[in-house]
C-alpha cells in the first residue's frame, strides 16, 4: 500500500519526466516568427486579395497583377516557398495557406499552383535541377512567372498508372522526345517550366514513369490546349497541354537517366521500386489541400457568424434561433476538427527536417486533406443556408466559396482515393 511519502516520490518523478524534450514534441503554440508572417500574410489577404475576389472569379482570367504584387512584397516566390517547406514544425505552410485561401481561394490556386511543380522538382531532381529551375518557376518580383505540374491525362485521373504520354530516348542526341495529352493543368500553357509525367515502359504501369522538365521557351512542340471553364476557382488557369514530338535534352530529366535506369532495372526484376513520380509528389502536398480548405471554409463561417448576428427577422436576431446558431456551433466544430488534423499531419510531414523519417501509419495525410475539403463543402453550404437568398446570389461571397470549396474534394486525389488509402493503410489489405 503506497504512504503519503510514496504518493510525493512518484509525484516528483512524473513531473521531472514531464519537463523532458520528449513531451514536448508537437506543440499547437506558433512561435513568435511564425505568429510574425501569419499575421502579414493575413494583413496582405485582408487588403488585397479578398477585395480582388469577386472581380477575378467573374473574369475568369488569371490574377497577375495580383501575382506581381504578392511577388513584390515577397510573399511570391522561392524565398517565401523555401522558408515555408523548410520550416521544422510543418505548420508554417498550412498557417500561410490558411490565411491566403480566407482571402480568395482562385486566387489562392493562382499563388500556389506553382508549388505542384515545384514540389517535383525538389524531391525528384538532382542539386544541379533544383539550383537551375526552381528559380526559373518563379521568375522574378518584377516579372513573375508560374509552373505547372502536368500528371493527369484524358483516362488518367484518380488512375495514375494508366499515363498514356510516352518518353522516347533518343541516344544519338541525347534528347527525351514526348508524346502525349495532358488534361487539367493548373498554369498549363501560361507557364515556362511544366513538369511532365511521361511513362518510359508502359508495361510497368506507374513504376515505369518519369518526370520531365519541359520549358515552352526553349521547346517546339509543347501547347496550351483548350482552356477549361470551372466552377469555382476561376482566377486560376486550368488547360490542356499537347505534347507533340517535344525533345528535351537529356539533363531534364529530374533525377537523371542512371537513377531511371537502376529504378527500371528493379522494376523489371519485381522488386519494389520507389518510383512513383505522381504518387510521391501527391502525397506530401494533402495536408496542404486541407488548409487550402480551411481557409475557404472559416472565410464563409466568419461571413456567416457575421451575418447571423445582424440579420433580424421575426424580431430577433437570425442566431438567437437554435436552428441557426446550432448550424454556427457545428460549422466551428467541423472547422476545428479539420485543421487540427490537418496540424498534425503537417507536423509529421516534416519529420525529415527533425532527422527523422516521415512517417503516416494511418495515412494522417490523406486523412487531414479528406476531412477538411468534405467538411470545407459543408460549412460552405450552411454559410448560404445561413444567409438565406442574399447567400444564393454573386452579391455575396459565399455561393463563390462554395463553388470554390467543392475543388478540395476533388484534385489531388478525390475523397474516395483518400478514403481507399486510408482504408488500405489502417487495415493492411489491398482494398479494391
Ligand atoms: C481545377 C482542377 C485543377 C487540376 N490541376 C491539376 C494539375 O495541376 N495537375 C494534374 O496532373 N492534375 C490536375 N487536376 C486533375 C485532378 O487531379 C483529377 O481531376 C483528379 O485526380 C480526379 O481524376 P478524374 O477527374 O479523371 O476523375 P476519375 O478518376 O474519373 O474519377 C471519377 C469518380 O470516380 C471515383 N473513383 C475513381 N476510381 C475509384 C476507385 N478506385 N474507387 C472509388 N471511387 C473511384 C472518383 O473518386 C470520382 O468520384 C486538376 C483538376 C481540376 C478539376
Amino acid at each position: 500500500m503506497s504512504t503519503t511519502s510514496d504518493f510525493m516520490t512518484i509525484a516528483g518523478e512524473i513531473a521531472q519526466e514531464r519537463m523532458k524534450p520528449e513531451w514536448q514534441t508537437f506543440s499547437l503554440e506558433l512561435n513568435e516568427e511564425q505568429q510574425t508572417l501569419r499575421d502579414w500574410v493575413h494583413e496582405f489577404s485582408e487588403k488585397t486579395i479578398r477585395p480582388a475576389g469577386h472581380e477575378w472569379d467573374e473574369r475568369e482570367e488569371f490574377p497577375w497583377e495580383i501575382v506581381k504584387e504578392a511577388a513584390e512584397i515577397g510573399l511570391y516566390g522561392l524565398e517565401s516557398t523555401v522558408s515555408m517547406f523548410l520550416d521544422p514544425t510543418g505548420q508554417l505552410t498550412p498557417v500561410i495557406l490558411e490565411e491566403i485561401f480566407w482571402g480568395d481561394a482562385g486566387i489562392g490556386m493562382a499563388l500556389q499552383g506553382t508549388n505542384l511543380a515545384v514540389s517535383a522538382i525538389f524531391g525528384q531532381g538532382t542539386q544541379e535541377q533544383i539550383s537551375e529551375w526552381l528559380p526559373r518557376c518563379y521568375g522574378t518580383p518584377a516579372d513573375p512567372k508560374v509552373a505547372a505540374f502536368c500528371s493527369s491525362e484524358p483516362n488518367a485521373g484518380s488512375d495514375v498508372s494508366n499515363v498514356r504520354t510516352t518518353a522516347r530516348y533518343d541516344e544519338a542526341t541525347d534528347e527525351w522526345v514526348i508524346n502525349g495529352q495532358k488534361s487539367w493543368a493548373t498554369n498549363g500553357g501560361i507557364s515556362d517550366v511544366h513538369v511532365v509525367i511521361a511513362t518510359v515502359d508502359p508495361s510497368l504501369g506507374s513504376r515505369g514513369h518519369a518526370a520531365f522538365i519541359v520549358p515552352m521557351s526553349e521547346v517546339k512542340g509543347i501547347s496550351q490546349g483548350a482552356k477549361v471553364k470551372k466552377h469555382g476557382i476561376r482566377a486560376s488557369h486550368t488547360a490542356d497541354v499537347n505534347l507533340d514530338d517535344a525533345r528535351v535534352p537529356g539533363s531534364y530529366l529530374l533525377g537523371g537517366k542512371d537513377k531511371l535506369d537502376a529504378r527500371l532495372a528493379k522494376a523489371r526484376e519485381g522488386k519494389s521500386a520507389h518510383g512513383n513520380a505522381s504518387m510521391a509528389t501527391f502525397e506530401a502536398s494533402r495536408p496542404a489541400v486541407g488548409a487550402m480548405a480551411v481557409g475557404v471554409a472559416r472565410a464563409a463561417y466568419d461571413y456567416a457568424l457575421d451575418y447571423a448576428k445582424e440579420r433580424e427577422q421575426f424580431g430577433r436576431k437570425i442566431i438567437e434561433n437554435q436552428a441557426i446558431a446550432f448550424k454556427l456551433a457545428n460549422m466551428k466544430t467541423e472547422l476545428d476538427a479539420s485543421r487540427l488534423l490537418v496540424q498534425r499531419a503537417s507536423w509529421l510531414g516534416a519529420a525529415t527536417l527533425r532527422g527523422q523519417t516521415p512517417e503516416f501509419p494511418n495515412a494522417e495525410g490523406s486523412m487531414a486533406k479528406y476531412k477538411a475539403s468534405e467538411a470545407g463543402v459543408r460549412i460552405t453550404e450552411e454559410a448560404i443556408q445561413i444567409l438565406g437568398g442574399n447567400g444564393y446570389t454573386r452579391e455575396y461571397p459565399v455561393e463563390r466559396f462554395h463553388r470554390d470549396a467543392k475543388i478540395m474534394t476533388i484534385f489531388e486525389g478525390t475523397s474516395e482515393i483518400q478514403q481507399l488509402v486510408m482504408a488500405r493503410t489502417i487495415s493492411g489489405i489491398r482494398v479494391p
